[in-house]
């Protein structure tokens, strides 16, 4: 896929009218680092999907971009299929072009912070310090700060959510975890979503492990013909209300 004019002015536009209150909020103090900060959304190419009527499922990739994202990312665009993706900061400045990538798909993508810590063993300071700069790392290689967090670990609490409130984020969990960072397997990844998807699933995945590209171009196949629409966590809550910044999300609507 390729990247169309104007794309950034209309994604802009069309975002979710609490995001754009928040990340408006947020300029006036983030101007200096990013003076470009349209919430990364919905991309003005990728569809809407109504997830309340039609059964969807978000497949999110933590820990990226690593060296088996660029395989990954060929086996989305060939399946026309989107994707989330969590970026740890300084892997989105030594694999920009991966990160491009993503961003001129449709994919989204979010904030997974600088060093992947235990968000709840840190002092508050150090959570902010965190998630703000990765969000600017992010930025700096987009042109977009992420309106999507996602702690290391799934590990939150009240601080953390209202860290990633403050920065104008939405906190995204997952209803759906085949642990690939223990399975090294990708027929045992398929089978495992497969085991627990239902709509409105979000599940989570890891681009850092050469066993996780592999189990997805079979499980898109699999989602496809139980009837699942493949789209990016924007998507997945476009039509029932949007993402909310300092809200936990686990899972989204379903018919
Ligand atoms: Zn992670």
């Amino acid at each position: 896929m390729t990247a169309r004019p104007g794309r950034h002015r209309t994604a802009a536009a069309l975002t979710a009218t609490a995001l754009s209150v928040a990340v408006s909020a947020l300029g006036t103090t983030t101007a200096a680092a990013a003076p470009q900060h349209p919430p990364l959304t919905r991309p003005a190419h990728t569809r809407t999907v109504d997830c309340r009527a039609v059964r969807c499922v978000a497949l999110t990739f933590d820990d990226g971009p690593t060296r088996y994202t660029a395989a990954l990312l060929t086996t989305l665009e060939h399946s026309h299929a989107l994707a989330t993706f969590f970026l740890i900061g300084p892997h989105a400045l030594q694999y920009r072009a991966d990160v491009l990538r993503e961003y001129r798909d449709g994919d989204a993508i979010g904030d997974h912070t600088v060093t992947h810590p235990h968000l709840t063993l840190l002092p508050l300071a150090q959570v902010d310090h965190q998630i703000e700069a990765a969000a600017q790392q992010i930025a700096s290689v987009t042109g977009h700060r992420p309106v999507l967090f996602r702690p290391p670990f799934g590990a939150w609490n009240a601080r953390v959510r209202e860290a990633a409130g403050t920065t104008g984020m939405a906190v995204v969990m997952w209803n759906v975890d085949p642990q690939d960072w223990k399975h090294h397997d990708p027929a045992f990844i398929d089978r495992a979503v497969l085991a627990g998807v239902r709509p409105g699933a979000i599940v989570v995945l890891h681009d850092r492990y050469a066993t996780t590209p592999p189990a997805v171009p079979r499980l898109i196949d699999a989602l496809r013909a139980r009837g699942y629409d493949l789209v990016t966590v924007p998507q997945l809550f476009a039509t029932s209300g949007g993402l909310h910044s300092g809200v936990v999300y686990h899972h989204g609507p379903g018919p």
